[in-house]
């Protein structure tokens, strides 16, 4: 019997999992369906546990639901413990399994797509909500000089600092605390989405350094920013792909090759 997946979101019609999930099984043989399923703003505990019933073998989540489904797991890895939100279920017998991969696929992307070591980098994470949250911890592990947190809300920024472990390598403030330039530069606020730019001081890049949007699809006024200034830029397609097939390991136990599906994907 062919095993069903699924991405639950609001609004979930846009997302490109299908398609990934798709040419991951094709390239391994998987026999899988995998649908993007919509959820109620009010109604993600009951979507899930219906898809469950109806013999789903595992989820992925996505925005507004990753804290929801933090709440819901009933078993959480190391990862999606540290970052407080869960993309990723596996239905187990007796449990209900949550992984978090957004920080994997992300750090994934930087070091084998783009070669990027981030060992002694200076890295600017921007945003304090779910996805800044969820990519601390494995940037951390990558021994940076040190990664800063800013967002428009500094005591926010502050907060999850402290939460993460604030220390010699981790520090955050509002943009008006930054100082100095930065190696690597991530933008994990939704500010895209609005086609805004937060407020970066000009020379906030160093020479050879990479700005990094985590959102994907269109240009944004930050990688504009970046363009402008002669940085090299990268979108977040390929932290999304990442973040998927890391998903498909913990299903199936086979790792997809994601060089073809980002080219898929970007249409070339
Ligand atoms: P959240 O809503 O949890 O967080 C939003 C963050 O953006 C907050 O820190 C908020 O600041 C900040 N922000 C919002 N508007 C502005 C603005 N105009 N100027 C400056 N800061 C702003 O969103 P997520 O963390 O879930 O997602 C953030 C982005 O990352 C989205 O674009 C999402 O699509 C993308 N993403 C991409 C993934 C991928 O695989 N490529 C995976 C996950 C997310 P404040 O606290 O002050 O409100």
């Amino acid at each position: 019997m062919t095993d069903a997946y699924a991405v639950f979101g609001n609004p979930i019609a846009h997302s490109k999992s299908p398609l990934i999930h798709a040419a991951f099984a094709r390239q391994t043989g998987q026999d899988i369906v995998y649908s993007a399923l919509p959820a109620p703003l009010d109604g993600f505990v009951e979507a899930v546990a219906v898809f469950r019933r109806q013999g789903g073998c595992g989820a992925n989540v996505t925005v507004p639901f990753k804290e929801q489904a933090y709440a819901l797991a009933t078993r959480l890895s190391p990862r999606a413990q540290a970052a407080g939100a869960v993309n990723t279920f596996r239905f187990e017998s007796d449990d209900l399994y949550g992984d978090n991969t957004d920080g994997a696929g992300l750090v994934q992307d930087l070091t084998a797509n783009l070669g990027l070591d981030l060992a002694g980098k200076r890295i600017l994470l921007m945003g304090a909500g779910g996805a800044a949250r969820g990519v601390i911890l494995p940037l951390l592990e990558r021994q940076p000089d040190g990664v800063f947190i800013a967002n428009r809300t500094a005591s926010k920024a502050v907060g999850l600092a402290q939460v993460m472990g604030a220390g010699k390598s981790l520090s955050a403030g509002g943009y008006a605390d930054l100082s100095g330039q930065f190696d690597l530069v991530i933008n994990a606020t939704a500010a895209s989405l609005a086609g805004d730019l937060p407020p970066l001081p000009e020379a906030i890049f160093a020479p050879d350094a990479l700005a990094y949007d985590m959102m994907y699809g269109k240009d944004t006024p930050f990688l504009s920013f970046a363009r402008e200034r002669g940085v090299r830029t990268a979108d977040g397609l390929g932290m999304l792909v990442e973040q998927a097939a890391e998903a498909f390991l913990l299903w199936r136990g086979v790792r997809p090759e994601t060089a073809p599906v980002i080219q898929l994907l970007r249409g070339v």
